[in-house]
């Protein structure tokens, strides 16, 4: 018989029909009750098992985390807590688990230790929520673009051109280890190396996507993108996901109500598909927040928090207008920040952008016009600015605790300007050829951003490790699975 899905099961009014369910056994109690679940939704259906005329060699094997066919009458439930359970007339046992051994134990296990467990954590109510909000959030990222005239590309992950600047990056060779081929000057010989050239994993696919953009016109990527960043932190993974729309014609101004509208529609779409996974998510984060004191509690739970965002504008403060805060900022001026501000220039830290978002404005912030010394070479430098003081049209979007979510600028259409900034750091004309070609032929305003696809989903699950939001992280030291 064809299996139903205990989502379909438990929507299904229906009652006094025959049905086949598949799914792990949750917890097995009284010889009686099984709690399955299929993955299908949060809920477990509740099977109630004839003890008296199972085998007992069968009972034995209904143990947690055991794969099991049942099949019996759909019913109203006696008890509390379900409408309908299954009345189950045959039991297969499918794949028996060692209860002694099973790591995932009816009860409340440790972040780390799921991470450990990262194979079998999607069998526990907080990794099945976070993974179909996961896959939710993707599906509405298409769903927007899709909606509104983006096309889909798909930039190389293999890149040959090192100039991305957007991180360290994971070199790609086919040379051998043992008697590496060198050059007369001792240096590594790629030219021998399966591309004929030095190639890494990409750091982002914006170069790609802008020229994209001047063809298609509005262009978007959701793709794994690579950082060899040594830096350990919850927000920070090797491999992450990233989404990057780039469209012409668009200036900053348009690009940031791009990214809001962006925002808003993904966070609207998955708080209307995932209600039940997100009330859990927000039962999990109370819990945790418990344990910390008062002041470090958030003032909103969860749902509160992405209606907050679905429903207020984002304020939008330049980089200039931030430092004067901050400047003059209390923690500033007991000098509680790590990197205490002085000057206009300052690069902005984590701990000032989250100062600006949850302390000073209480909702997200987009801050633009960055000053050029800090800011990628592509981006648009802004006229009328005075010597020494030049800024970029650059946007980054600060979210409550998270900080930077979204980082992007309107790109710089002038080819003498490109050239001359591209000089300034070292990169040849030659290595760009193709990116400069864009300004050569038919150049014209446009604009993109980059948006850390974990960031979002650590947002809207309101976990607090990027470690967390993804199956199976890539972080230094961490490949397993
Ligand atoms: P940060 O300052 O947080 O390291 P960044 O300035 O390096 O970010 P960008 O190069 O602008 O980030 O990348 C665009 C977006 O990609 C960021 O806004 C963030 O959401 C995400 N992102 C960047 N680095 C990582 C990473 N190592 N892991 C996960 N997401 C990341
Ligand atoms: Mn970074």
């Amino acid at each position: 018989m064809k299996h139903t899905s205990v989502k379909d099961l438990l929507n299904n009014t229906k009652t006094l029909q025959e049905v086949t369910a598949k799914g792990w056994v949750r917890t097995f109690r009284n010889n009686q009750f099984i709690a399955l679940n299929d993955g299908s939704t949060l809920q477990n259906i509740q099977c109630v098992v004839d003890f008296e005329n199972t085998p007992e060699t069968t009972l034995k094997r209904i143990t947690t985390g055991a794969a099991v066919c049942v099949t019996g009458t759909l019913q109203e439930s006696q008890g509390k807590g379900q409408n309908v359970e299954i009345q189950v007339s045959k039991i297969e046992i499918l794949g028996d688990s060692d209860a002694e051994k099973y790591p995932m134990q009816p009860k409340k296990h440790s972040l780390e230790f799921l991470r450990e467990n990262a194979h079998l954590r999607v069998r526990t109510n907080a990794f099945s929520a976070i993974m179909r909000v996961r896959s939710t959030l993707a599906f509405a990222v298409h769903q927007y673009f899709q909606e509104n005239g983006f096309f889909y590309v798909n930039t190389p992950i293999i890149t040959g051109s090192d100039a991305e600047g957007a991180g360290e990056m994971f070199r790609v060779t086919a040379l051998p280890f043992d008697n590496t081929p060198r050059t007369e000057d001792g240096k590594v010989n790629f030219k021998e190396d399966f591309f004929g050239k030095e190639t890494n994993l990409t750091v982002s696919g914006q170069l790609e996507a802008e020229t994209f953009a001047m063809g298609l016109g509005k262009v978007y990527t959701f793709g794994p993108t690579f950082r060899a960043e040594n830096s350990n932190t919850s927000r920070h993974l090797a491999e992450f996901w990233m989404i990057e729309p780039e469209v012409a014609f668009n200036d900053l101004d348009a690009n940031m109500d791009l990214a809001e509208d962006f925002i808003k529609y993904v966070i609207k779409y998955t708080v209307d598909k995932c209600g039940e996974d997100l009330k859990f998510l927000e039962g999990r984060l109370l819990e945790e927040e418990k344990a910390k004191p008062q002041a470090e509690r958030s003032e909103m739970n969860l749902l509160e928090k992405l209606n907050f965002v679905m429903e207020n504008n984002f304020k939008r403060v330049s980089y200039t207008e931030a430092i004067d805060i901050l400047r003059d900022s209390t923690p500033n001026k007991k000098k509680k920040f790590n990197y205490l501000i002085n000057e206009w220039g300052a690069d902005l830290q984590s701990e000032h952008e989250r100062f600006l978002v949850e302390k000073h404005f209480k909702c997200p912030v987009i801050l633009f016009d960055y000053p050029a010394k800090i800011k990628a070479f592509y981006m648009r430098l802004n006229d009328n600015t005075e010597p020494g003081k030049e800024t970029v049209r650059a946007m980054d979007i600060l979210f409550p605790g998270i900080g930077e979510i979204v980082g992007g600028s309107q790109r710089e259409e002038r080819l003498d300007v490109l050239i001359e900034k591209m000089k300034a750091i070292g990169i040849e004309e030659e290595e760009l050829w193709w990116y400069l070609d864009t300004r050569r032929f038919g150049t014209a305003v446009h604009s993109g951003f980059g948006l850390g696809f974990e960031r979002l989903v650590l947002f809207v699950t309101g976990m607090g490790n990027i470690r967390d939001v993804i199956p199976f992280p890539r972080t230094p030291m961490n490949a397993e699975f």
